[in-house]
């Protein structure tokens, strides 16, 4: 998303650059629609585009993965065996599930009872199993680390309860949030304090500094190591008839394990997080998930970093200095219930934005007519044709 987003403002910015595009998959994921798989609101196919028909006239797409970045001679290597050179360069790798730190999570993920949104086809597993599950105990996870839409696995406790209530079989199903967090919404307070005793009032059971770190899926049960509140851990085992567990994130290899990241950033791209500059590569820029800006990470962050690169990106081509500036703005429509959502952009300091727009701690049915209807036409017609 960031990638293309990028190249397509680019293209307006300077029609004659020569813009490549290395990517690997034939096929566009909408992942801010995923959520809405999982809720029973989309079905799968309307989340997917064919990459071919959203490249801007201008870009030249090699379909083909980066195997390895090797800034020292402004090149790539592919994976095809193909070395591609650079004068810019723009990082988009986005971020992946990592399933296998969580010892058991993958198999877990193979019986009937355990799915999450974080991939498509597991997204429409999970449709499947809420809608179909009629009583026992139903277990949400929220990985420690970065994850992608911070929203997103809350989002998916919250519809299901509401689905669960509505449809007469709530009183015969526990609802478990178990996250790594100290609170529900941390990095934005204001939203914290409006959401949590929302939720608490519906039932739902929150677990903080609750971390996953094992599931047996032949016994059903989630391991968790719980923080105590004194710096010393406990392990909690929670029995579950349906666990929605969200994987680990990392950074795709080649970043992770290559020379564009350092110590400390989990394999995240080294860029400043004003400028979205390399810190070592002034020729190198970082959007979207990949980068170490610890802004959110979602497509809303996107749409206010791709033209800070963009500007950039011709500063740098013209031998300027980096004149934009990304102030950590983020936003997310954070779907309560059916039919009803909570909209709200942020900035770093986890401090609410444009709140004259968006009454961000009211639950509204505009915003989720917005998202439901509103958000994919932005994404598709918008942001990747470039008018961010
Ligand atoms: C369940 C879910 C719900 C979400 N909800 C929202 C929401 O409500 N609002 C919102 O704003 N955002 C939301 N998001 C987040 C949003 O989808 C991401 O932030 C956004 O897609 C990130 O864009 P990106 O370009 O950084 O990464 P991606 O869009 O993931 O793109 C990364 C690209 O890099 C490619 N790639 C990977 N490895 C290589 C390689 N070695 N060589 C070449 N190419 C490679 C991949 O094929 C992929 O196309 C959600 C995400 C999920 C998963």
């Amino acid at each position: 998303m960031g990638g293309l987003t990028v190249a397509a403002r680019l293209l307006r910015a300077v029609p004659d650059a020569r813009v490549t595009v290395i990517e690997p998959r034939g096929e566009h994921h909408y992942q801010p629609g995923y959520t809405l798989v999982g809720a029973g609101i989309y079905s799968p196919e309307e989340v997917l585009w064919d990459q071919g028909e959203l490249m801007r006239p201008g870009m030249r797409w090699i379909r083909d993965s980066v195997l390895a970045f090797e800034p020292d001679r402004n090149r790539v290597r592919l994976e095809g065996g193909d070395v591609v050179s650079y004068d810019v360069l723009v990082v988009a790798l986005g971020v992946v599930n990592h399933v296998d730190a969580v010892e058991g999570l993958g198999e877990a993920l193979d019986t009937p009872h355990a799915a999450h949104i974080y991939d498509l086809s597991l997204a429409e597993k999970y449709w499947r199993l809420a809608s179909g599950f009629q009583k026992g105990s139903a277990v949400f996870t929220y990985p420690p680390g970065y994850v992608k839409c911070g929203g997103a696995p809350l989002k998916m406790a919250f519809l299901s309860e509401d689905l669960w209530r509505r449809e007469g079989r709530r009183d015969g199903i526990e609802v478990h949030v178990h996250t790594s967090r100290p609170s529900l919404f941390p990095s934005v307070p204001r939203v914290d304090e409006a959401v949590t005793p929302l939720v608490e009032a519906r039932g739902v059971r929150n677990h903080y500094e609750s971390v996953l770190r094992a599931v047996s899926s032949s016994d059903r049960l989630a391991i968790f190591e719980e923080e105590r509140g004194n710096g010393e851990t406990r392990e909690v085992r929670q029995h579950y008839d349906l666990l929605h567990a969200v994987p680990n994130a990392r950074t795709p290899a080649p970043l992770r394990e290559g020379p564009l990241t350092r110590e400390g950033i989990g394999g995240q791209l080294d860029v400043d997080r004003e400028t979205l500059q390399h810190a070592r590569y002034p020729n190198i820029f970082g959007v979207g998930d990949c980068a170490a800006t610890g802004a959110a990470k979602t497509a809303a962050t996107i749409r206010k970093q791709a033209p800070v690169v963009v500007q950039n990106l011709v500063d740098v081509l013209s031998e300027r200095e980096p004149s934009a500036r990304y102030d950590g703005a983020s936003g997310c429509p954070l779907l309560t219930r059916y039919g009803r959502c909570m909209m709200f952009e942020f900035d770093y300091e986890g401090e609410l934005v444009n709140e004259w727009l968006y009454q961000p701690t009211r639950e509204t049915r505009l915003w989720w007519e917005f998202k439901v209807h509103g958000l994919k036409p932005l994404y598709r017609h918008v942001m990747l044709n470039g008018y961010v």
